[in-house]
């Protein structure tokens, strides 16, 4: 049982650091390869080096901070989560899971305490999609899945991916040394905010991360007639778009009603075009993309598959066609036994209550828990916003998020 208590008010005067470090006309942003970010990096290298971390940069951008274990066992405890922000994004996302690492260190170093492992604590590259449009970049590489086709993707200037990566001080030719072999890692936590609000709406302070939710994308192509919005008579009509109205609407329903029945799914018609798009024609063409997350995979496909097949029942009872391309389908990564119980553990010694809970949004520690086992603890943040500038967690949870982080440390330390 962990008997010390982390520095609340230096976790505090860290966070609200870091988050100063933003682009000052559109606060709170720190975007992947901008000035802002290589401030933010130099401020959390001295961070990291006044705590004793030996910090260096691998090959594929990730900073990393290494505190020798006592026992010289192989394989590191990994902490880490990212600096990055969306454009107008919030104060905590990514950078708490940084920065609770780095005072739960702090606060074992403080207390005499080595680990038998060594630690690692990872300020992972571009977890946010940055202006290349490619997610969690730094952690990917890691697990050897950023292909290199992928460094050849350009921003809005014309810059690769490739270029912005040197400029950050990686070295994309050599990326296979970032790369970690499976099970290198003795464990991987990382703390995060919930962005949603199940956890305050139980009561509780502490989630404990079942599965980073898959995610579906279909491409859906509903195929009518455009014709003259007024000449035509409304019997005579095939309206694409009152079509997808109904299949959008549909979606909803058989969601909501397969959450009832037990399913954790989500499902989201987020992007919908429609032609020729005038005010006097009648929708020829609707495109719309279903996407569907669960951390279920069978009853993601089930489910999704189920939502397909109606659609082409509700085109051809409107005599209209319907066109289903798959986009792309993930498997969901499920958090490793031993972490979630370390996170338990630790949350009842630090007097908390703790439930499990299923992540929709991506994180690092799906690519880490190929590395290891893995998993995620999710402090509540206010109404649930995040991506915001209104994004925010008072101090208090903060604080228990770090001490139950730095409790499940010392957990996974005995494995
Ligand atoms: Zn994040």
């Amino acid at each position: 049982m962990t008997t010390f208590t982390i520095n609340s008010d230096r976790l505090w005067g860290r966070l609200m650091a870091l988050a100063e470090i933003t682009r000052p006309d559109l606060p709170w942003t720190r975007r992947s390869f901008s000035p802002e970010f290589d401030r933010g990096r130099d401020w959390l290298r001295q961070e990291f080096e006044s705590v004793g971390l030996d910090v260096s940069l691998d090959t594929a951008g990730n900073m990393i901070g290494r505190l020798p274990g006592s026992a010289q066992k192989n394989r590191p405890l990994m902490v880490g989560s990212h600096s990055d922000t969306v454009p107008s994004g919030g104060r905590f996302d990514g950078t708490l899971g940084v920065l609770a690492g780095l005072e739960a260190i702090q606060t074992l170093r403080e207390n005499g305490v080595t680990l038998e492992h060594d630690i690692e604590l990872v300020d992972f590259l571009a977890e946010e999609p940055s202006e290349f449009g490619l997610s969690c970049i730094g952690s990917k590489a890691m697990a050897g899945m950023l292909q290199d086709s992928d460094l050849d993707l350009q921003d809005g200037t014309g810059r690769t991916l490739r270029e912005a990566m040197r400029s950050i001080g990686a070295v994309p030719e050599q990326l296979d040394q970032a790369r970690r072999a499976e099970n290198s890692n003795a464990a991987y936590l990382e703390l995060h905010i919930e962005q949603a609000t199940r956890l305050k709406s139980a009561n509780v302070e502490i989630g404990v991360v079942t599965d980073i939710a898959a995610i579906r994308r279909d491409n859906v192509r509903v195929l009518g007639q455009t014709d003259h919005a007024g000449a035509t008579p409304m019997g005579l009509r095939k309206d694409a778009l009152v079509t997808a109205s109904q299949m959008i609407a549909l979606t909803e329903e058989l969601t909501e009603q397969a959450n009832e029945d037990g399913a954790a799914i989500v499902a989201t018609i987020g992007r919908l075009e429609l032609s020729p798009n005038a005010a006097n024609a009648v929708p020829g063409v609707v495109e719309f993309t279903l996407e569907s997350r669960s951390g279920d995979d069978d009853k993601l496909r089930a489910h999704t598959e189920g939502l397909l097949r109606r659609f082409e029942e509700i085109a051809s009872a409107r005599r209209q066609k319907v066109e289903i391309q798959p986009i792309s389908c993930g498997t969901a990564v499920k958090s490793a036994g031993a972490v979630m119980q370390a996170i338990e553990t630790a949350t009842r010694d630090a007097g908390l209550s703790s439930m499990p809970l299923s992540s929709g949004a991506g994180h690092d520690a799906a690519y880490a828990a190929r590395l290891g086992p893995a998993g995620m603890l999710f402090i509540t943040c206010q109404d649930g916003r995040s991506h915001t500038p209104e994004e925010w967690v008072d101090q208090p949870e903060c604080a228990e998020g770090a001490q139950v982080l730095m409790g499940a440390m010392l957990e996974l330390d005995k494995l």
